[in-house]
This record gives C-alpha cells, structure tokens and sequence, in this order.
C-alpha cells in the first residue's frame, strides 16, 4: 500500500508536470507566432541535414525535389538562356563579398520593342536562411520559359511584361556552409550583416552598418531600372506584409494600402484554395500592414517604396525557413499560381500605369530617382526629360500641369 501511496502522488506529479511543460511549450509557441521573424535574432531550425537534399548536377534538379548547389544553380541560370535565347538573358546584379554571383534572369516575350512596357521585380532570399522564395523562383522561371506559346496566361504575360527575377540576393548566406551544402545557410551576409536592416532609411537613422556590397549593387541595379512593381521573398512566417515597415498604419497609412490589401486577399486566397491552412500563422486574413506586425527601420521594403516610386511587398512563404526538400513540390503546387498573378498585377495598379492623379505626390513615374542628372517622367502623353544638373542636392518638386512629381538629386 504504501508503494502505491507513494506511487501515486508521484504519478499525479508527473502528470502536472507535463500538463505544466506542455502549458509552458504551448504558450512559448502562440507567442513566438505573434513575433515577427524579421525583428529578432532568429531560431535556428534544428532539421536534420537529411531533409535537405542537394541538387549534385543539372539533371538531379530537374526533379525540383531538392535544393541547387552553389554550381548547379548558376549553371541553371545559364541554362535557361541556351534553352530559350529568344525569351531571356542573365544579369549579373553584383558580387558578393565571398565572390558569389548576385544573378537576376531577364525574361520578355519574343518581341520586345514596346517602348513602355512595364518591368517587374522578384527578389528572394535576401535572408540566406529562407530557403523556400529561392526555390520557387527558380521553379518559376523555369515554368514561365517552358510555358510560352502553349499557356495563353504565361504567353500575354510575357509579351507585356518585363519580368526580372532574382532568385538569390545573399548567396554568402545561403551557402555559408560552401557551396555543396544549403544545411548550414544564415541569416546574415559574410560580413554578418543583416541585409534587411542595411538599407537606407527614408524616416529614420542610417544603419549601424556601412551598406554592404549585396545592398550597393542591389540599389544600382534598381536605379537601372524603372520597375513599377517587384516583390521581396522571406521564410519563417506565411504573411504577405505590405508598406510601411516603418510605422503602424495608425501613425501613418501607406497610400495604396487598399490596393496592397486587394492584392494581398487576392494572392492568400488562390494559395488557399489549394490548402486550406496556409497563411494563417500571423493573421487570419492572411495579410499585414508591415508595422502593424511588427515596426523595422533600415529594411528594403520601405526603402524601395519611398525612393523609388516602385511598389514593393515583402511575401513570406513559409513558415520553416530551411523548408524540407520533401515539401518544396507541394509548396510550388500551393503557391505558384499566385506567385503568376502576382506579376500580372502590374497591369492593375490603381494610378500609376494610367496617370490618373490619386494621390498628391509623385503620381507620374521618374527614373531614374535618385537621380543625378537627367530624369525621365512617364506621362499618358509620353515620356519627358528633365535635367536637374545644375539644381542642388536635395528633393525637389516638379510640376507637370498640375501634376507634382517628386524628384530626388543626390
Ligand atoms: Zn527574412
């Protein structure tokens, strides 16, 4: 008896405290899905390198159930141009400070010759830990070069868009354990920076950090252009976080935040008609003002949004970073078609293609802005130029009509 009085208050002991353990675990996790990934040091997943399965040559990868080493994957980039010459080239953006290449694939339609066709932007893995974006920008290109002349979607697409997509913005991060192996990625670049807080701030203070080579050749490729939409790809939540980063939308609302919400319930809920449960970590809807999740200064969202007149959403795709190669083909089979319609979005901003004054800042597009010298402005009538070489330094206002767009000399 006596075993067995003791027995049990022992076994009632056990029992409170893994009632406790699993109260406290429970707790851990509802915050920790309440946090913003972007804000703190983050968790290092603890997957096995076994559920990473490399990608060794071209071949091996064709199966899209595994992760590109460092060569496979530049000799990816290269293959997409020998295949579909007529649709696509590479640029190099920039080198990292290891010496990677910083790539970006340029894909048109054949006949490229309109002069006002618009250019798009997909940027991933900017965190070289958050594998997914990386993979399915891969899988994407391939998918939008395989596709020409037999979906009508991808087709149109394509022959009215300019579409440049970066499937890799911190390789030093991704490949920090060398370039056979993606089990040991990080956050950071080599320089154990965080690229997402190097940006130049247009609200606040300068970085801690001097901007970092990834960073300098990423904003000179921008300036290049005249993207009017693009997109950031992360890991470790499912949210689409639109502008600003900087502020709640209580202190101050960013001007197109009904089109970004429109564009984000559009893009959650095709992902969703495919699995049900996705998205659903950080708010039901799927969706978020960036600073309403969580306020950041210094990131490339707010910065690309401010200085460039170009609409940028930060997309986070999976809730694991590091997501086990097992699961990559039912993430593309998720979150494909959205990642599509996303792009097709460029032909539907609410002002800016069509000119129509919505708001009273910069309602035609300048570029490039910054801008040092001469500075085209996209207007229905068509395009202007201005030249603000002998005009100081600074932001300076100019009308066109009545229609005020704002102009940054550096
Ligand atoms: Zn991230």
């Amino acid at each position: 008896m006596k075993v067995i009085n003791i027995a049990l208050p022992l076994a009632a002991g056990r029992r409170a405290m893994v009632f406790a353990l699993f109260f406290m675990f429970a707790t851990i996790s509802a915050s920790a899905q309440s946090l913003r990934p972007d804000a703190f040091p983050p968790v290092e997943d603890t997957l096995s390198p076994k559920a990473l399965t490399m990608a060794t040559t071209l071949e091996e990868m064709d199966r899209w159930n595994r992760y590109p080493t460092y060569n496979v994957y530049t000799a990816m980039m290269q293959r997409f141009v020998e295949r579909y010459p007529d649709l696509c080239r590479v640029d190099t953006i920039g080198v990292s400070i290891q010496g990677r290449l910083i790539l970006c694939l340029a894909i048109t339609g054949s006949s490229d010759n309109d002069l006002y066709r618009p250019e798009f932007f997909y940027s991933s893995t900017m965190h070289g830990d958050e594998l997914t974006g990386f993979y399915l920008m891969l899988r994407l290109c391939d998918t939008l070069l395989g596709s020409y002349g037999t979906s009508r979607q991808i087709t149109s697409l394509l022959d009215r868009t300019r579409i440049y997509i970066n499937p890799l913005s911190n390789p030093d991060g991704t490949y920090y354990g060398g370039d056979s192996t993606v089990a040991l990625a990080r956050r950071y670049n080599a320089d154990s920076v965080d690229l997402n807080r190097n940006y130049p701030d247009p609200f606040g203070t300068p970085p801690l950090d001097s901007l970092q080579p990834e960073n300098k050749a990423m904003i000179a490729y921008v300036e290049r252009h005249n993207f009017l939409l693009s997109a950031n790809l992360h890991g470790g939540s499912e949210v689409m976080n639109y502008p600003w980063d900087s502020f709640t939308s209580y202190e101050r609302l960013n001007e197109h935040s009904e089109w970004w919400k429109a564009v984000s319930k559009r893009f959650v809920d095709t992902c969703r008609r495919v699995d049900n449960r996705r998205f659903r970590d950080v708010r039901p809807a799927g969706y978020v003002n960036g600073g309403d999740w969580y306020v950041i200064s210094n990131g490339r969202q707010d910065y690309f949004n401010y200085y460039h007149n170009m609409r940028e959403i930060t997309m986070e795709l999976s809730t694991v970073k590091k997501l086990a190669t097992n699961l990559l083909g039912h993430y593309w089979k998720v979150e494909s078609q959205s990642l599509i319609n996303y792009i097709e979005e460029i032909h539907h901003l609410d002002d800016t293609v069509v000119g129509v004054p919505h708001h009273q800042e910069a309602a035609y597009k300048a570029f490039p802005n910054p801008t040092r010298g001469k500075v085209t402005v996209v207007t229905p009538q068509g395009a202007r130029c201005y030249d603000l070489g002998d005009r100081p330094a600074g932001i300076h206002i100019i009308r066109i009509g009545d229609m005020p767009v704002k102009i940054i000399k550096l």
